[in-house]
Formats: C-alpha cells, sequence, structure tokens
C-alpha cells in the first residue's frame, strides 16, 4: 500500500506570536517502489514533510496514512518498521561503543536471536560497505564517510520499506557520495525499497529520481519525471532552485544546432544526444575515415549566438571559410565533412571542444 497524504498543514511554535506554518495543504500520494527527489530551497519545508512519514511530527490537520497506519493514531513502532528516516549528518547520531552495536540498535528489541541479529547487521554493514574488521571498533575512531555510512547502516538493518534520506551526501567527498548512492540505488533496484531523496544537488536527483516533486512555501508545486521537472529552468529559478547544470549546456547548443533535441538532464544523455547529432552530421567517432562530403548541409545559426574569431576557434575553420570574426545572423557553419575534421575520439560535455 502507498503512503497517502491529504491536505496535511503543519505549524511550528503554535500558540505563540513566532508560529510559522511550515506546511500548507500538501496532499501526495507515493506508491511503492518509487524513488522520488523532493527538492526545494532552504525553509521550504522539505524536513518537515518527511518527519511527518515516520510520525516524528504529526499534522496538525489533514492526515497521512502510510501503508495502512494512520500516523496519527496508529502504532508509531510499526510505522518506524516501515519508514527508514535518515537525517542529515545521522553520523551525530551515533552513540554506542561500538559500530556493531549502534547498527544492531534499531533491531535490538525485536527478539532476534544472537545469531540472527549478527547476521542481519552483517548484511547491512556489507550493504553500504562497512567491512567486518571495523565492526568492534569505536565508531568514533572512524572517517566521516565511514560513520555516515555506519549510521545508514543503522537503518538499513530495519529492512524499511520506505527509505527517506535527508541530504545524505552533504559535507562528504564526491567518492564517499557516489558510493552512497550506488548502495542506496541497489536497495531500490534489488529489494523494491521505495526511497525519498532530499537533495540540493540536482544532478544526483536527475539521475537517481524517477520522479522530482517540488516543494515551495509548504506547498507543493511540481511533480512530475525529471524530465518534465528539470526543462523547466525558469520556473526552477523562480523557486530559488536551478535545472541540472546539462539543461543549460543543451539549451545553449540549441541556439546552434536546432535540431538537437535540448531535453538531456544527466551528463549521459546529452553525451548521447550529443555523439548523435555529431554522427548525423558526419563526424565519424570510430576513427574519422568516410566522412561523406554532402552529409551536413547548411546549419544556420541565430543571430546573437556566441561565435568565437576563428584565431580561437576549437574547430579548425577552413581558410575559405565566410565565418567574420563579429556576430552576425544566419552564417552558415561548416558541415562537419567540410573541414578537415580530426578523428573523433570523445565527447566531451565538460566544456571542451566538440570534435577533438
Ligand atoms: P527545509 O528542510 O526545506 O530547509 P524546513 O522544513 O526545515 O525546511 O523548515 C520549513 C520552515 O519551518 C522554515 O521556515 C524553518 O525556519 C521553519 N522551522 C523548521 N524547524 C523549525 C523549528 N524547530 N522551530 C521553528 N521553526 C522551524
Ligand atoms: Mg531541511
Amino acid at each position: 500500500m502507498p503512503i497517502q497524504i491529504d491536505d496535511i498543514y503543519y505549524s511550528y511554535m503554535k500558540k505563540t506570536p513566532l508560529v510559522h506554518e511550515a506546511l500548507r495543504g500538501v496532499s501526495l500520494e507515493i506508491n511503492d517502489g518509487e524513488f522520488i527527489g523532493l527538492i526545494g530551497r532552504t525553509g521550504s519545508g522539505k524536513s518537515t514533510l518527511i518527519q511527518h512519514f515516520n510520525g516524528l511530527l504529526k499534522p496538525d490537520s489533514g492526515r497521512i496514512v502510510v501503508d495502512g497506519i494512520n500516523t496519527a493514531s496508529g502504532s508509531l513502532r510499526e510505522l518506524r518498521r516501515k519508514v527508514g528516516l535518515i537525517f542529515q549528518f545521522p553520523e551525530y547520531q551515533l552513540f554506542e561503543e561500538t559500530v556493531f552495536k549502534d547498527i544492531a540498535y534499531g533491531i535490538s528489541k525485536r527478539g532476534y536471536g544472537e545469531a540472527e541479529t549478527r547476521e542481519r547487521v552483517y548484511r547491512a554493514a556489507e550493504a553500504v560497505g562497512i567491512s567486518g574488521a571495523l565492526m568492534q571498533r569505536s565508531p568514533f575512531e572512524l572517517s566521516g564517510g565511514q560513520r555516515r555510512r555506519v549510521a545508514i547502516a543503522g537503518v538499513l538493518v530495519m529492512e524499511p520499506k520506505y527509505l527517506v534520506m535527508d541530504e545524505p551526501g552533504s559535507g562528504l567527498d564526491p567518492e564517499g557520495r557516489e558510493e552512497i548512492f550506488s548502495y542506496v540505488s541497489k536497495l531500490h533496484e534489488d529489494a523494491g525499497v521505495c526511497v525519498i531523496l532530499v537533495s540540493h544537488n540536482m544532478e544526483d536527483v536527475a539521475r537517481l529520481a524517477r520522479r522530482v516533486i517540488v516543494i515551495e512555501e509548504g506547498r507543493i508545486i511540481m511533480d512530475g519525471p525529471p524530465e518534465t521537472v528539470f526543462t523547466r529552468i525558469e520556473d526552477l529559478e523562480q523557486s530559488g532552485l536551478r535545472a541540472p547544470e546539462t539543461q543549460y549546456l543543451m539549451k545553449r547548443l540549441k541556439t546552434v544546432v536546432p535540431e538537437i533535441n535540448e531535453g538531456a538532464i544527466t551528463v549521459r544523455q546529452a553525451a548521447d544526444e550529443i555523439e548523435k547529432w555529431l554522427l548525423a552530421a558526419g563526424c565519424n567517432p570510430a576513427g574519422g575515415a568516410d566522412i561523406p562530403a554532402t552529409v551536413g548541409a547548411d546549419i544556420p545559426v541565430p543571430a546573437g549566438a556566441d561565435i568565437p574569431a576563428a584565431a580561437d576557434a576549437e574547430i579548425p575553420v577552413p581558410a575559405d571559410a565566410d565565418i567574420p570574426a563579429t556576430v552576425g545572423a544566419e552564417m552558415p557553419v561548416p558541415a562537419c565533412a567540410e573541414i578537415p575534421v580530426p578523428t573523433v575520439t570523445s565527447v566531451d560535455t565538460t566544456g571542451g571542444g566538440i570534435c577533438t
């Protein structure tokens, strides 16, 4: 059964002059097995909303039912078995003397025997890359990334059906972040766990989530597939967010290559799209041999496009090409086939040239 949220309102510091309405009529249905990215500027209500999922906060009005349990009246113990909530900087909540005890804490009251507890703890630790050798160490002797993983294992050990994570990658180096996301993706794919990921990193959300929900001032303002939400650049910017950087690249490319599909939101999608266009234009990534002279006729460049002067151009321009150094209207760009095309070995989407 899904998570059903009906018109919930929540205020902090109720009945004081400082009362603040953090959720203002949120309605949502989250289906089992989804991977959701929840985004919104700081203070928009993300953390407030997700704390309603496991009953840490209860709505002032409206209701939330998780897998058949009403969070206002049902068993909190049952609820927390189903919903694993990983706070921002979860490592601050570690408190046991050993890594093993810390991970085991969440299942300590379930009545499992020693062998079963051990098996479950080791399985959760392995899922996040914590080796058996670390089990008897104090969590405080570990690196920041390792501590974070121990804290996440302490939630995974409960085998939640819904895994809710508040900025799990923040403060980690790129490698540590990548590791955590790859464990989470695996858990989602292999065990069908429903993941709700709160993140400020649009690139992470674009490549991981299959549904993106945008919250602003306590209200849901967008809800849809990443390809739809992340191409609404202006709306995102109005909400204090940004689209993934790839979107800015694709929109820019679109001004010089009208036939390109600018919908790519991940680096991989952009690379595929650019490669497709290069192939159609006659560049041959497989080795550059045999480029037909007729492929890729004139590609009109809209006025105002930023074309570098020939001296700086990354694509060598033949001497007779008619490209003025200043920006002008309707300039035909020579097709790949008409210029001495070096072997195309890779597509560099990080800002380098297109033909390398
Ligand atoms: P987000 O996670 O999107 O940054 P939060 O849910 O933490 O937003 O906060 C939503 C709003 O509620 C903000 O205006 C914030 O200042 C306020 N708020 C959050 N926690 C508290 C609290 N414990 N007491 C009072 N106001 C709070
Ligand atoms: Mg928050």
